[in-house]
Order: C-alpha cells, then sequence, then structure tokens
C-alpha cells in the first residue's frame, strides 16, 4: 500500500516567523505523510522548530543545483542541503522549466545528482495547455518522465516520487478533472512498470498537484492512481493546509 503524501510546495512566499508558525498549527495525522518546501533561506528555520515540536513534518528544498560545488553565483548544492538536515529536493517544477529555463537536459542532471547523494526527489511533470489541447499531452508528459529518469537505477527509484502537474492547473484555479488526472497517472505508473518492473510502479507515489483545494481533494484522492497531492496556494494557510493533511478524516 502507497502511504499518502501532502506537499505545500511554498515557492516564494511566508517569511521565517509565519512558516514556522504554520508548521506549529498543524494537526498531523499518522495516516498521512507531509512534507513542506520553503524557500532556501528559510530551511535551516523552519527544520528547527519542526525538530524542536517533534512534528512529523519532513522539509524539502525547492530546487538544488547539479554541481556539487563552484563558481554558481545564487545557486544551492546537495551538500550544503545535506548539511543541514534536508534529504528532499523538489526538482522540475513547471516554474522552473517555463521562468528559468530549466531544460529536460538540465533537470535529468540535477535528478541524478540528488539521487547520487541520497537526496529524495520529488519530479514535476506536466503538458500545457496547447498540448492537452491537441492530444499530445501523454507523450510530453512520458517523454519529461523517461528523460529525466533516463540514467536512475531501479534500487533509486524508491527515493523518488512524482508530481504530475498540468501548467494549466498551476495556480489559476482550474483543476484536471478527477478522471483526467487518474488516467495520467495510470498512464505514468504504466510507462514506469515498463521501464522498470511493476515492483517499482506499485510502489511508487504519484502526486498530482494544479489548484488542490479542500473542496477536490477527496475526490482527487479516491482515484486508485493518484497518491497524494503537491500544494501550491492552499498549503500556505493553516485552515486549507491542515483540511488537505487531514482529507481522510
Ligand atoms: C504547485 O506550484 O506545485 C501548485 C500545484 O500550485 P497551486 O496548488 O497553487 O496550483
Amino acid at each position: 500500500m502507497r502511504k499518502p503524501l501532502i506537499a505545500g510546495n511554498w515557492k516564494m512566499n511566508l517569511t521565517l516567523d509565519e512558516g514556522c508558525e504554520l508548521v506549529k498549527s498543524l494537526k498531523i495525522n499518522n495516516d498521512v505523510d507531509v512534507i513542506v518546501a520553503p524557500s532556501f533561506v528559510n530551511l535551516l528555520g523552519i527544520n528547527k522548530v519542526i525538530v524542536e515540536n517533534k512534528l512529523n513534518i519532513k522539509v524539502a528544498a525547492q530546487n538544488m543545483h547539479f554541481e556539487k560545488s563552484g563558481a554558481f553565483t545564487g545557486e544551492v548544492s546537495g551538500e550544503m542541503l545535506l548539511n543541514i538536515g534536508i534529504n528532499t529536493a523538489i526538482i522540475g517544477h513547471s516554474e522552473r522549466r517555463d521562468i528559468f529555463g530549466e531544460t529536460n537536459e538540465i533537470i535529468e542532471k540535477k535528478v541524478l545528482s540528488a539521487l547520487n547523494q541520497n537526496i529524495s526527489v520529488i519530479l514535476c511533470v506536466g503538458e500545457h495547455i496547447e498540448d492537452r489541447e491537441s492530444g499530445k499531452h501523454e507523450n510530453v508528459v512520458i517523454s519529461q518522465i523517461e528523460y529525466a529518469l533516463k540514467n536512475v537505477d531501479e534500487k533509486d527509484m524508491e527515493n523518488i516520487v512524482i508530481a504530475y502537474e498540468p501548467v494549466w492547473a498551476i495556480g489559476t484555479g482550474k483543476t484536471a478533472s478527477s478522471n483526467d488526472a487518474e488516467t495520467m497517472h495510470l498512464t505514468i505508473r504504466n510507462f514506469i512498470a515498463k521501464k522498470f518492473n511493476s515492483d517499482v510502479a506499485q510502489n511508487i507515489r504519484i502526486l498530482y498537484g494544479g489548484s488542490v483545494k479542500p473542496q477536490n481533494i477527496k475526490e482527487l484522492m479516491s482515484m486508485n492512481n493518484i497518491d497524494g497531492a503537491l500544494v501550491g496556494g492552499a498549503s500556505l494557510k493553516s485552515e486549507s493546509f491542515n483540511q488537505l493533511i487531514n482529507f481522510n478524516k
């Protein structure tokens, strides 16, 4: 059985004080894994509050560089993350791809670099609206995954979560219908079974992301192949995030 996972991607939102207040207000239930991804500058402080208050919440970075160190102004390495106790990173978010020009090639390097350093990866993939309208959405998503995982060993797949996030649904209030999301998740799982094997496919968690909110989480989570959610806007407020992480109550 795959344990549900709800991950909050805070993007460039919430100060350290606001983030600390938010994590302290979360009512964690042990049937759901919870991750928060604050900005780099707040990772250490948020993690400290979580540890001090014995909260069962994991902290993830929103990005990392693939090189170990060097002249990369403004970037953060895996080693720096590990050194402050962070061992999970979101890689390939559509905002990184579209605003900061991250290509499939860059994302592939980041995935491999993270896994080689024992950093777990939340790999984001998703199509643009034109891809869906022209019926290319499955090809686009599968080729993003195929590229990102092309050199990944089967043994490292337990350290990967895939987040399917249709770009047209992120921050727009539009959500993929639960059936459309389920169809894509099943396509992804079938691809993983073909590339690796059915055990890997059955064990990997595939999250849905794109305007997930308290009103649609139950329906999405009722689908066989949706194992959780990557949430932006609704993870920034205690009330909505608490409802999401307690969708099963
Ligand atoms: C995201 O950024 O990963 C996301 C899904 O954002 P939102 O929930 O705001 O659509």
